[in-house]
């Protein structure tokens, strides 16, 4: 079972569902929530992204792997990653059949709406606050943790926009510690550069 992200490291809503579809995967503990069809389909419906009946197949499981994929590369280049625009382009690919139109709520507010209702209609809604939170800005918060191993999606509330770790405790103090070490291990020259600095 994995769990959230630390409460403070939660981005907000509806921009933390887009955070937990992207951490349903836990790459360096290789725990995966969305493991077949049905729990994808689990996944969607538990968070109102599909109804109930929502048939979900094989191919919807690899076309939501390669969109959750894609999304956590481009959160990488929100964290300092160079600019991604392989990753991009598989991601536009991948959403190819998930449609959105223009829509208006009850009280006539106008918004973006997912056309159909399935996983793909699920995936499109995911897309559509994607959208929302790139005009309000909270989108570029949204980054994936700055560990190689770990790439843990988390909502950076710095004022400067400087957090890249998903975690001071675990991956922010194991770099610090790592690069500590190096630092003991480089002749003493570099290291009273270093020290200075
Ligand atoms: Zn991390």
């Amino acid at each position: 079972m994995i769990t959230e992200a630390e409460p403070d490291k939660r981005a907000p809503e509806p921009l933390r569902l887009v955070q937990q579809f992207v951490n349903s995967a836990e790459l360096d503990e290789d725990d995966e929530e969305l493991a077949s069809p049905r729990d994808l389909k689990e996944w969607l419906v538990s968070r109102h992204l599909a109804p109930p009946g929502a048939r979900v197949t094989g191919a919807d499981l690899r076309q939501a792997l390669e969109v959750r994929e894609g999304l956590r590369s481009l959160l990488a280049v929100h964290n300092g990653a160079g600019a991604d625009p392989e990753a991009a382009a598989r991601l536009d690919a991948a959403l190819e059949a998930c449609t959105l139109r223009a829509g208006f709520a009850a009280d006539g507010t106008p918004g973006l709406v997912p056309v159909g209702d399935g996983a793909r209609a699920g995936l499109a809604h995911l897309m559509a606050i994607v959208a929302t939170a790139a005009t309000d800005g909270t989108w570029w918060r949204l980054k994936a943790c700055a560990d190689a191993g770990c790439r843990w999606a988390f909502y950076d509330h710095s004022k400067n926009r400087s957090g890249r770790w998903c975690s001071m405790k675990s991956c922010g103090n194991q770099h610090k510690a790592k690069a500590f070490r190096e630092r003991q291990r480089a002749p003493s020259a570099a290291r009273g550069r270093k020290a200075r600095s």
